[in-house]
């Protein structure tokens, strides 16, 4: 019911996009190997992705994991910085960073990173290449499932199970690895001796691979990701899609690869020969001759498929092809447009401020408390003092030795400890006494600035507090 309370007769369409009733029941589908270019150029694509993602816990930096998120210490090491709860504004940064580049690329090129370097599609294809091994090829897998139980689909399914079994076993080892130690925890794990803590997240996170990646694989594209849901927002007639051609592919018949379009009907038929190919080889089970359709994740596979047919038939290439709406209606494809280029500038200022942040980022960091209780205190020799707490965070990850300045219209003497070594990734709270003569104190609340210096490379960082004494 819509908020008048009527029942709309039609069901809402975005314009350009074919849909499909979301309580329809889905079937499993059985993807065929298309083979070809763009399927060798996402193998490309996705081995980057896997080695950075299981290499990455074992690369050490300066005697550290290049990159760790430590839960328990609130902290995030990557490379040689320490990033403390205060500043995860920073990550963050990086996190919109990400976003916006997305929205960027996404307006521009359409679904390339859904079909070439999404984790979902990157998993997805090696548990469907353990099930293309095992099983074999879409049609024996068809004949497999509807199969009644026996010795050799037991021993094919359990071959398969294993292969997956170990993929996400190895993927949630590694992903905890993110959060610990990579090399202490794989040996606890195999000697059976990691923590109940640490052993249930190695479990979580491998069953949550095996069911992603094995029985789940398009649905979290059609039904969990949000991303494929913004695509209406981001998309215009310009964007770069996987999309059939009509006006050449229509009207579509179904004839063999032997007779071509010259034999049939003097050409009244489009270069479509309706062999189903682009269809039986989606791995989200759509047929791209509806139209662009949200849940076509752009993997090219059906674009693969379709010029292999073209090339038995002696057809030009690109019936399916990567094109922009505006092209296929003869309209020039205009890249640079006002969506584009507003995001690719906002994209470019974001860069360069998380870059300037990022520089200007001092590895250490000074704040000066008063200590509460009385304003001023006097010692024997009727001078006067005032204390403090002085908390210093080391975020590098080497020793650091420090040295503590002040500056102030006051001469003032430091009486506590002035040099001292900081542990790295630690905040240490130290105290601080400053001293001066009552005569040369002319205001009741003078101001201080404290100075804490790197002794190794002189970089300073500071902050002020103020003295306080009796007015004479
Ligand atoms: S693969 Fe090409 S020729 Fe075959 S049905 Fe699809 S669009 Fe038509
Ligand atoms: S229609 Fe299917 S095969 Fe073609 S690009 Fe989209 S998801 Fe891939």
């Amino acid at each position: 019911m819509n908020s008048t309370g009527s029942v709309p007769e039609e069901p809402v369409r975005l314009e350009g996009f074919a849909t499909r009733d979301l309580y329809d029941r889905r079937e499993k589908i059985f993807t065929r190997y298309a083979g070809g270019f763009f399927q060798r150029l996402q193998f490309f694509t996705g081995w980057p992705l896997l080695i950075g993602f299981f290499l990455l816990p074992w690369i050490q930096f300066a005697g550290q994991p290049v990159v760790t998120f430590d839960l328990p210490q609130r902290q995030i090491h990557l490379f040689n910085m320490t990033f403390f709860p205060g500043e995860l504004w920073l990550p963050g940064w990086l996190v919109v960073i990400a976003a916006t580049g997305l929205f960027t690329f996404t307006a521009m090129f359409g679904r390339l990173w859904c079909g070439y370097t999404c984790p979902q599609t990157v998993w997805t294809a090696i548990f469907m290449w353990a099930e293309q091994i095992t099983e074999g090829p879409g049609q024996q897998r068809v004949r497999l499932a509807q199969a009644p139980w026996s010795v050799g689909k037991i021993v094919k399914r359990t071959l398969k199970h294993s292969i997956w079994l170990v993929c996400a076993t190895l993927t949630g080892l590694t992903f905890v690895g993110y959060f610990t130690e990579m090399g202490a925890l794989t040996l606890n794990i195999v000697t059976f001796q990691a923590s109940g803590q640490a052993t249930l997240w190695v479990v979580v996170f491998s069953a949550a691979t095996y069911f992603n990646a094995g029985w789940l694989r398009e649905r979290v594209c059609l039904s969990v990701c949000p991303y494929a849901r913004l695509q209406a927002a981001m998309f215009d007639a310009n964007t770069l899609t996987v999309s059939y051609d009509p006006g050449r592919g229509e009207p579509r018949r179904e004839r063999s690869t032997e007779v071509d379009n010259a034999q049939t009907s003097e050409r009244k038929s489009g270069d479509c020969i309706d062999c189903g190919l682009c269809v039986q080889v989606c791995p989200v089970g759509i047929d791209i001759r509806n139209g662009l359709q949200y849940e076509c994740t752009g993997c090219a596979h059906c674009v693969d498929a379709c010029a292999e047919v073209m090339q038995k038939m002696e057809y030009p290439p690109g019936l399916i092809r990567y094109t922009s709406q505006n092209a296929l209606t003869n309209s020039a494809t205009r890249w640079y447009r006002g969506r584009s280029v507003w995001s690719l500038a906002a994209l470019l200022v974001l860069i360069t401020g998380f870059a300037f942040a990022l520089s200007n980022r001092a590895p250490f960091d000074v704040e000066v408390q008063r200590v509460r209780g009385e304003l001023y205190q006097r010692t024997v020799e009727g001078l006067v003092t005032n204390q403090y707490e002085v908390q210093i965070l080391n975020k590098s990850q080497g020793v650091t030795a420090y040295q503590l300045d002040v500056d102030s219209a006051l001469p003032l003497a430091i009486l506590s400890t002035r040099e001292f070594t900081i542990q790295p990734g630690t905040r240490v709270n130290l105290p601080l006494i400053l001293r001066a003569t009552p005569e040369s104190i002319v205001l009741a609340n003078t101001r201080v600035t404290v100075q804490l210096c790197d002794i190794a490379t002189s970089e300073c960082v500071a902050d002020s507090t103020s003295f306080q004494g009796p007015l004479r």
